[in-house]
């Protein structure tokens, strides 16, 4: 699908530039900005350069930016933070307070007023650059749960605007939301949007409700009316670079890296594997504890089964994230400690990031996929582990709470709240029938396959473009 977005300029505006600077090797010394990893990068580049677009984001560091520049064909604009802006409004307000509470208060969301007044001033600084960089009638698109009240602060600067938002993350059923001592205010700062995007329909549909019962908006679930305008409410759920995913997966080398992988761990008659940023939502710890029943109990062999858990380290000042790491390195040495062989350990855990390419290969090696949230927008590597089998191989364990299970229904679904179902999904994925096994991954392929992180964006600019 592509979209001509005419001569009106496209503006996105997210926390984050698609770039970050680079460090010249052992000397430290920057140099250059590279270009950011991942799919959403990958997937706006090239809209944007072939538009003239521009990023408003953070550049990564605190303290003065650089004046506006160019990458790669598109006009990045730096939007500054002090340090004590990052511990309010992000290390606070966006992920103390927002990201618990939007992942189902798993963890208890705290509310400080001095929080929200950092996360105020800090979405008045992006709404008031992206009002400045915007040519007339421009297309703005604007991401995630840090920005939320960009949307109605654009407008009121520029309501010639046509201003998309889409959040990443999960919206949350009313009775959490209404926890909210700002509840109004960031119902409010959405609904200045014309287009408002979730990664799922009750996501979508919780949010509606709550404009409708907060604020009073009029409409149904699918088009609210506020203040004389239309706003769309609907799903858009993300994908992946689907392409470059199968680059990767067919190019030789990462075949062979996945069997020295293999090798590497002793040749293990399974590989049970995890990917995750190192966070309390992806549900790392839970999964530890049912291989750890599981190898108690007998129904695992410890000398036959291998577990390799990436972690990667992520919001390291939060108390939460502290405590998980905690947690999850202890059980890794417990279970190391009661099962592993000398020179063999049962758990292999790396507590860092790793090129995509060598995660990609982790993928090819993997017999078993775990992927076990509490509660996840999307989870990009649950589709990704699918689009790396082009031998059609491997199970995913999925958890029900991933937005991703709504398409990879064909996963084995588990609740991971639900410790005897969780370790009894386990063990049923490392015996499942290679047949059995072929055919779900093939079925997950092709709905992966179909729907691209190209697509994604195609499709949320077609419903932001004014209908002419
Ligand atoms: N990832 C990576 N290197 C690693 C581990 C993960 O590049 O060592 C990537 C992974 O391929 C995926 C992303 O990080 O694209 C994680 O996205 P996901 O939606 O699963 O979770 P998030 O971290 O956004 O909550």
């Amino acid at each position: 699908m592509s979209v001509v977005v005419e001569a009106t300029e496209l503006v996105v505006v997210a926390n984050r530039l698609p770039v970050s600077r680079g460090t010249g090797g052992a000397s430290r010394r920057p140099h250059g900005w590279e270009t950011s990893p991942g799919g959403l990068v990958g997937a706006l580049a090239p809209v944007l350069s072939a538009r003239a677009g521009a990023w408003v984001g953070w550049p990564g560091f605190l303290g003065p930016v650089p004046e506006p520049f160019d990458h790669e064909g598109m006009r990045l604009h730096p939007v500054a933070l002090s340090r004590s802006e990052y511990e309010l409004f992000y290390e606070g307000f966006s992920n103390a307070t927002l990201w618990p509470l939007y992942h189902d208060a798993i963890r208890p969301p705290e509310f400080h007023q001095e929080w929200w007044d950092a996360y105020v001033v800090v979405n008045e600084r992006y709404a008031e650059r992206a009002a400045r960089v915007a040519a007339p009638n421009a297309l703005v698109w604007v991401h995630d749960y840090q920005l939320q009240l960009v949307p109605a602060m654009l407008r009121s600067l520029r309501p010639d605007l046509r201003i998309g938002f889409f959040l990443h993350i999960p919206y949350p059923p009313p009775e959490l939301f209404m926890q909210l001592p700002w509840r109004h205010e960031i119902l409010d700062g959405l609904l200045g949007a014309d287009v408002v995007g979730f990664q799922h329909p009750v996501a979508a549909q919780n949010f509606a409700r709550l404009a409708q019962r907060v604020v009073g908006v009029s409409g149904s679930t699918r088009t609210l009316h506020h203040e004389g305008r239309n706003i769309d409410v609907r799903a858009f759920p993300i994908s992946i670079d689907v392409e470059e995913v199968n680059r990767i997966a067919e190019s030789p080398s990462t075949a062979a890296q996945a069997s020295t992988v293999r090798r590497q761990l002793g040749s293990p008659r399974v590989m049970l594997l995890g990917v995750d940023r190192l966070d309390y939502t992806k549900g790392i710890d839970l999964r530890l504890l049912a291989f750890q029943h599981l190898l108690r109990d007998r129904r695992l062999d410890p000398r036959e089964c291998v577990m390799v858990q990436i972690a990667v380290p992520s919001r390291e000042e939060v108390p939460s994230y502290v405590e998980q790491r905690e947690l999850i390195e202890r059980l890794v040495g417990e279970i190391n400690g009661e099962f592993s062989q000398m020179g063999h350990p049962v758990v292999h855990y790396l507590h860092r990031s790793l090129p995509f390419d060598e995660v990609v290969a982790l993928y090819q090696a993997a017999d078993v996929m775990l992927v076990t949230p509490l509660r996840d927008g999307m989870n990009l590597v649950a589709k990704e582990f699918v689009a790396s089998r082009v031998d059609n191989g491997g199970v995913l364990v999925l958890s029900e709470f991933a937005g991703a299970a709504r398409e990879l229904s064909s996963a084995l679904l588990v609740n991971p709240h639900d410790s005897e179902g969780l370790e009894t999904a386990i063990e049923s994925a490392v015996s499942l029938d290679p047949a059995i096994a072929r055919r779900a991954m093939r079925s997950m392929r092709r709905k992966v396959q179909r729907h691209d992180v190209h697509t994604w964006a195609a499709e949320f600019l077609a419903a932001l473009m004014p209908s002419t």
